[in-house]
């Protein structure tokens, strides 16, 4: 037998009318607290006769029901237990006799029936009185009828809101008694039986759901399934905000939305700028970064292709190969390539290099090579493709490189600081929904499995699950709404997005038509102005465009040399735009990805529920209303589902 679960109400507080009761509640708790057995029967007496005859009020029934509530929990045989319940139920009665308006004491008589209840039909004398309670047009303040206080809480301060609180625990009992039906019911049924309610005719689904004449659930019912059964069980799919159309994986989708439905005409061009290519990855995560000895590889070089005059063949640039690039011994060089190679690895894992670094770092290199190898064959191998021209550059040099790429990493630091990109969590399903040609499984966790039920799971498990969470209607309500947030988000924030990127274009032709482009992280100029921050959110917006008027250029103080590698303007801005790129990124991934579980679930609980005819319970939590909708309208799929359930009716 499954434990009950619900809580236990609270003893009724101290009444101001009766004074006497307090000290009637303190003796009788002291009684029960105490173990010995024979104090069983001492309480019981004492319980009956202790209040005196002259009390025979609706509080005095209720308290004493609540003890015998108590002593039943403390019953150490059932023929006791049986007894106080017995008693507990008479005097819960007799309370809401005397008081019929108290939704308090009608709550308090439901929860002893559910408490006596031993056979599913037991537990419909417990509903009835849960339906009565919450149609009582005009309860009695739960706190006139003494509800307890809480030993933390504080009685609630309205009328409105203490009847609330009943009334939300008057419909957990209606659950919990459903469950408990549910549960014996279940554990009756054979093998196959069980099985006709996890394999579901999908056909059967889709009728129920068009009978109701509810036509978005039809629509979101009928979708989800072809969905989840054409995609092999994925239920995942990407929105787009702009034009409803549906992508099974977030690359289509964000594809798709930088084709069709382009942020500004630059921008694709200017993401282009931004990632890194594969070549270049590899070369960073599995290269051989060590230092090319230069003369020693002229000469081999040379003499090789004296012999085979093949100088265009790519293959020469097989940077693993030790014949054709023999290392340097040299130990400054060697260890500012490791530095390098280490600080590579760490802005690639960052997202922090971007690919208008690299060609900074090669050109850089190339130019210096140029200086370093006039006229050198080794300047016609294409060395600006791979990290050799790097290789081949001497220590000085590579310190310039190492600088360069610190600067970026101070850089990054500074605009991703407190930066928190917690994705959405994410809802779990316990329990698994496969959708195969005409049938639905429910599948449930092999620890949830009853012993000689095949594939299904035993009373507990199946019931919990299909009574617990909010009912189809609010998934239903729940799921447009969030669709139709998302769609005035997206069409908000689109507008300010392009006026960002028309400032944001202004400002980068205005930073490279300027030739000598300021180094911004001088500590002169870092002292002077604040840095501009990247916005994640709609709110930011105005921040940005604030900070950005720091970011106009001023006239040059000094005057660099074309062919150095100092961070400047241009690298601030491209590192700046990739981090609102990348945000952007997220919140278009976060704001268009759905799962049809997330509708899927309530919608087939919904059906499977309609199949148990006692579950009797209010509309709101998908119960009789439900069933009385579908009863309503004719249909052979409604004739036979009218027949399955009069089978259960009988019971
Ligand atoms: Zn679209």
């Amino acid at each position: 037998m499954a434990i009950k679960k619900h809580p236990k109400p609270p003893l009724p507080m101290a009444d101001q009318q009766y004074p006497e009761f307090e000290s009637i509640k303190m003796e009788t708790k002291k009684l029960i607290a105490s173990e010995a057995t024979n104090n069983f029967f001492v309480t019981l007496k004492y319980i009956e006769q202790g209040f005196g005859s002259q009390m025979n009020t609706a509080y005095h029934h209720r308290l004493q029901a609540a003890f015998y509530d108590i002593l039943a929990s403390k019953a150490t045989t059932q023929a006791m237990k049986g007894l106080c319940l017995g008693k507990g139920v008479h005097s819960a009665r007799r309370s809401i006799e005397l008081a019929p308006e108290s939704i308090e004491f009608a709550y308090f008589h439901a929860y002893m029936l559910y408490r006596r209840a031993y056979k599913a039909k037991c537990y419909n004398e417990a509903l009835q009185e849960c339906n009565r309670a919450l149609a009582i047009p005009n309860p009695s303040d739960p706190e006139e009828d003494w509800l307890a206080k809480d030993d933390e809480q504080e009685v609630t301060e309205q009328t409105e809101e203490r009847i609330g609180k009943v009334k939300d625990l008057l419909h957990l009992l209606i659950i919990d008694c459903n469950k408990e039906k549910f549960i014996r019911r279940w554990n009756t049924l054979d093998a196959d039986e069980k099985n006709s309610f996890i394999e579901l005719s999908v056909e059967n689904i889709k009728s129920y759901f068009s009978s109701l004449g509810n036509e978005l659930a039809n629509k979101v019912i009928t979708d989800a399934l072809s969905y989840i059964r054409d995609h092999y069980q994925d239920s995942k799919y990407w929105l787009c905000c702009f034009c409803d159309k549906r992508f099974d994986g977030f690359g289509e989708h964000s594809e798709h939305v930088l084709t069709d439905h382009p942020l500004s005409p630059t921008h694709r061009s200017l993401c282009s700028s931004l990632e890194v290519d594969c070549s270049w990855t590899e070369i960073i995560e599995k290269g051989k970064w060590k230092p090319v000895d230069t003369s020693a590889a002229i000469k081999r070089l040379e003499s090789e292709w004296k012999v085979q005059d093949s100088r265009s063949e790519s293959s020469r640039l097989v940077e693993d190969d030790p014949k054709k690039w023999p290392e340097s011994d040299d130990y400054a060089r060697t260890k500012n390539l490791k530095s390098i190679h280490n600080k590579l690895r760490n802005l690639l894992h960052n997202k922090a290099l971007l690919a208008v670094h690299v060609n900074k770092v090669t050109q850089y290199a190339m130019n210096k090579l140029h200086g370093l190898l006039r006229g050198s064959p080794l300047l016609e191998l294409g060395l600006d493709q791979t990290h050799l021209c790097i290789c081949l550059l001497e220590a000085s040099q590579l310190d310039e490189i190492l600088k360069y790429l610190e600067q970026i990493t101070k850089f990054y630091s500074h605009i991703s600081k407190g930066k928190n990109k917690a994705s959405i969590p994410k809802p779990k399903y316990p329990v698994g929904i496969e959708v195969y040609d005409d049938t639905l499984y429910v599948l449930f966790p092999e620890e949830s499995l009853s012993l000689h039920g095949g594939s299904a799971p035993t009373g507990d498990a199946f019931s919990t699950w299909i009574f617990s969470g909010i009912s189809s209607e609010d998934s239903l309500e729940k799921w447009t709404s969030v669709r139709n947030e998302r769609k005035s988000y997206w069409e908000e924030v689109l507008g300010k997005i392009r006026t960002f990127l028309r400032q944001k274009n202004e400002e980068l032709s205005k930073i490279q038509s300027d030739n000598t482009c300021k180094d911004i992280l001088s500590e002169d100029v870092t002292q002077q102005r604040t840095l501009p921050m990247v916005p994640t959110d709609v709110s930011d917006m105005e921040i940005v465009r604030e900070a950005d008027s720091g970011l106009m250029l001023k006239p040059q103080v000094d005057n660099h040399d074309n062919h150095d590698l100092k961070f400047r303007e241009d690298d601030a801005w491209f590192m700046q735009f990739s981090e609102y790129n990348r945000d952007w990124e997220h919140n278009l991934k976060s704001h268009a990805e759905s799962d049809y579980k997330e509708i899927m679930y309530p919608l087939v609980k919904s059906y499977i529920r309609i199949f148990s005819l006692w579950v009797v319970s209010p509309r709101k939590l998908g119960g009789l209303d439900e069933v009385g909708n579908v009863l309503s309208v004719s249909g052979s799929f409604l004739v036979i589902l009218a027949k399955f359930l009069a089978q259960f009716q009988s019971m």
